[in-house]
C-alpha cells in the first residue's frame, strides 16, 4: 500500500490545482484509477481492496484536493455494468462514471413494487430495434440531476415474475420522462417520482441479457447493501457529477472543504461517532455513565462492521465467501444510524426539539443555541428512518438471510411457477 500512496502522492503534487473545473480535475483522477481504485485495472481502477481504496480517498482528502464524483454511477450502475456488461458498454458507460461525466439514479422501486420488487408492472414492448417504456417509478434518488438510469423493467409478462424483467441503461433526458420531486421530513427533495410515457430504450442498452434483469438487479442490490453497510455514503464528493447538476464547470477548489458539510447525511454518518464523543464532552455529558456506554456499544459496533469487511476481504482472497455478509452489513449499518440518532438527541437534550431547515436557518440557529453540531444531530436524527428502509427493509434483509443463508423454508407462494400475468396484482 506504501508504493500506491507515494504514486498518489506524486499524481497530486503534480496534477492538483484548485483553479481547474470539477470536470477538468475529475477526468485526470478518474482516468488514472484514483477516483475508483477498487475497480479493476482494465477498467479506471486499481484492483485495490474496499479499506485501501478507502486509504486512497483519504489521502486525497487530506491533501486539501477534490475527491472522486460519488452517487449511484460509481456506488451501483458502475460495479453492475462491470460485472454484467460487455466490453463495449463498459467502455461507454465506466469512463464516464469515474469521471463524473454522467450521473446515475436508480430506476427500481414503484408504488406497488418495493419489497416485492420482482413484482414490478412498469413495462417495455419491443419495437424493432428498441423498447418502449410505460409506467411509474417512485423513491428515485436523485432522478432530477441523473443523466441516466438502472431501469428494471417487464420485458416478458407470461413467465414468473423474477424470469421476465431486464435491466436497462436508460436516457433521463427524453421527452417522457416526468420527474416530480418528493419532500421529505428532513426538508430536503433527496428522491422523486419518475413517470415514463411512451419513452425509448434501444436494445444495445440491455445489461446482462434479457429477460436476465432480476440477476442483474440483484447485483446491483448486492453491491447497495455492502456499499451502505460499509459506509460507502461517507465517501461522496461535495461536487455532484452529470451534466444537470452544473458542477463540471465550476471550480474546484471551490468544492474543498477540510472538515465534512454537516448538511449531507452521507457524510454525518460517517464520521458521526468521533463527533458524537466531541460533543460529550463539550456538553459535560462525557462523564455520565449511560452517555459513555451508549458511545461504547456505537464505537464496538462500527468495528464490528469493519473486523467483517476483513473477513469478507481475507475469505475472497482465498477464493470463499461469506455468504449473507452485504446483508448483515447492511442490518448493522441500520443499527448504528439508530444508535447514533438516539445518543445525539440524547446528548444535545431539549434542543433536538429544533430543527433547521436551511443553511442560513441553520447557522442562525447555530448562532441561537451556542452549538455547532445540533443541525447536524437533528438531520441525522431525521434521515435516520431512511437507511433500514433503502437497499431493501430490515425485514427483507432478514428474509434473505434466513431463506438463501440459512435454508429456512421460503414464505408459501406460487410466485415461481406463474406467469405474472396472472399474479394478484395490488389495487
Ligand atoms: C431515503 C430513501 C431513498 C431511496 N432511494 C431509492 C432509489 O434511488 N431507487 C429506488 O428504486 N428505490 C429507492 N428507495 C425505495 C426503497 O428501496 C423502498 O422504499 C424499499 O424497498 C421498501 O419498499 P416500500 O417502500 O414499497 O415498502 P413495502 O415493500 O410496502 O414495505 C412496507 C413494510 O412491510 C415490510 N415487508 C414487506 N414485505 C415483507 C416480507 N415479505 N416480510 C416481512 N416484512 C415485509 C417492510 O419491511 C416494511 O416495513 C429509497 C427509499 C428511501 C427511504
Amino acid at each position: 500500500m506504501g508504493d500506491v500512496l507515494d504514486d498518489l502522492q506524486k499524481f497530486l503534487d503534480s496534477e492538483w490545482d484548485p483553479d481547474l473545473t470539477v470536470g477538468e480535475w475529475w477526468e485526470k483522477l478518474g482516468t488514472e484509477g484514483w477516483a475508483a481504485p477498487a475497480w479493476p485495472s482494465a477498467w479506471f481502477g486499481r484492483d485495490l481492496s474496499r479499506p485501501d481504496a478507502g486509504r486512497v480517498a483519504e489521502a486525497i482528502t487530506k491533501h486539501g484536493a477534490l475527491g472522486a464524483p460519488g452517487g449511484l454511477g460509481m456506488l451501483l450502475a458502475g460495479p453492475t455494468i462491470a460485472t454484467h456488461g460487455t466490453d463495449e458498454q463498459k467502455q461507454r458507460y465506466l469512463r464516464d462514471i469515474v469521471t463524473g461525466q454522467r450521473a446515475w439514479c436508480q430506476l427500481f422501486s414503484e408504488p406497488g413494487a418495493g419489497s416485492d420488487l420482482a413484482g414490478l408492472g412498469c413495462k417495455a414492448i419491443k419495437d424493432g430495434e428498441e423498447w418502449i417504456i410505460n409506467g411509474q417509478k417512485v423513491w428515485t434518488s436523485g432522478g432530477q440531476i441523473a443523466d441516466l438510469g438502472m431501469l428494471i423493467a417487464r420485458t416478458d409478462p407470461d413467465v414468473p415474475k423474477h424470469q421476465g424483467i431486464t435491466w436497462f441503461a436508460f436516457d433521463m433526458k427524453q421527452p417522457g420522462v416526468e420527474i416530480r420531486p418528493l419532500r421529505e421530513m428532513t426538508g430536503r427533495a433527496l428522491f422523486n417520482e419518475v413517470f415514463l410515457s411512451d419513452a425509448r430504450v434501444p436494445d444495445s442498452e440491455i445489461i446482462g441479457g434479457l429477460n436476465n434483469g432480476w440477476a442483474v438487479a440483484n447485483t446491483t442490490l448486492m453491491f447497495e447493501r455492502a456499499g451502505l453497510g460499509s459506509g460507502g455514503h461517507g465517501a461522496a464528493s461535495l461536487a455532484q457529477a452529470g451534466t444537470i447538476a452544473g458542477d463540471l464547470d465550476k471550480r474546484a477548489g471551490d468544492f474543498v472543504r477540510g472538515k465534512g458539510d454537516a448538511g449531507d447525511p452521507g457524510r454525518i454518518f460517517g464520521g458521526a461517532a468521533a463527533a458524537l464523543m466531541q460533543l460529550a464532552k463539550s456538553n459535560g455529558k462525557a462523564q455520565d455513565p449511560s452517555t459513555r456506554q451508549a458511545l461504547m456499544r456505537l464505537h464496538t459496533l462500527m468495528k464490528l462492521g469493519e473486523y467483517n469487511n476483513l473477513r469478507l476481504k481475507a475469505a475472497k482472497a482465498a477464493g470463499k465467501d461469506i455468504p449473507g455478509l452485504p446483508n448483515i452489513a447492511k442490518l448493522s449499518m441500520s443499527e448504528i444510524v439508530r444508535q447514533q440518532r438516539d445518543l445525539g438527541l440524547a446528548i444535545v437534550g431539549p434542543y433536538g426539539t429544533l430543527h433547521a431547515y436551511g443553511s442560513e436557518e441553520r447557522k442562525a440557529l447555530d448562532e441561537a443555541t451556542g452549538n455547532p453540531f445540533l443541525g447536524m444531530i437533528t438531520e441525522m436524527a431525521l434521515f435516520a428512518q431512511g437507511p433500514p428502509i433503502y437497499g431493501g427493509t430490515d425485514q427483507v434483509q432478514r428474509n434473505i438471510i434466513g431463506e438463501r443463508v440459512l435454508g429456512l423454508p421460503k414464505e408459501a407462494n406460487n410466485d415461481r411457477t406463474t406467469a405474472y400475468k396472472d399474479l394478484p396484482k395490488n389495487g
